[in-house]
């Protein structure tokens, strides 16, 4: 074989890229140029695997924050009540209550009349104690789960009374 490089013959020849023309040259000379084989199923395949595999990230990750930004967890309106219904269903005082999750009886009593508005974790313990949900899906602006109808319920029947 033929070096097209040199012109030396040679018993092998490999293929090489000198300046994008595919040359077959001997061993003394593919230095000079890329592996040809190497460039060819290297190189672009596994640089448009990654690229797909950034693309379906990048799409995975726009999707999630579709979501973070339309749909919030937040306090249902009436948490107090709530808290205090389940509370003196389960038979326990203000006292006992606040001292089984380690409160203040008075940040319990503030919390039941919807004046102090508890923090995420005393969310969470007072959920959990009374195996009660105070939060609810706030998508888009719009309630989920009811807590304005509820709301509007309990105003009509105060109208009626009156
Ligand atoms: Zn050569």
């Amino acid at each position: 074989m033929i070096c097209e490089m040199c012109g030396k013959e040679v018993p092998l020849t490999k293929a090489v890229i000198v300046e994008g023309t595919r040359l077959n040259v001997c061993p003394n000379c593919s230095k000079f140029g890329e592996d040809y084989r190497a460039n060819q199923s290297g190189t672009p395949i596994s640089s448009s695997v990654i690229e797909q595999r950034l693309e379906r990230r990048e799409k995975r990750m726009q999707t999630k924050d579709i979501y973070a930004g339309t749909a919030t967890v937040e306090l249902v309106d009436d948490f107090g009540g709530i808290i205090k219904e389940a509370r003196e269903a389960k038979g326990m005082d203000l006292e006992a209550f606040a001292a089984s999750i380690l409160e203040k009886k008075g940040t319990i009593s503030k919390i039941e009349s919807n004046s102090l508005i508890p923090d995420d974790k005393l969310i969470k313990k007072i959920e959990k104690a009374l195996g009660i949900k105070l939060t609810e899906t706030v998508q888009s602006g719009v309630t989920v789960g009811g807590g304005n109808n509820s709301n509007r319920m309990t105003l009509g029947n105060f109208i009626k009374k009156e």
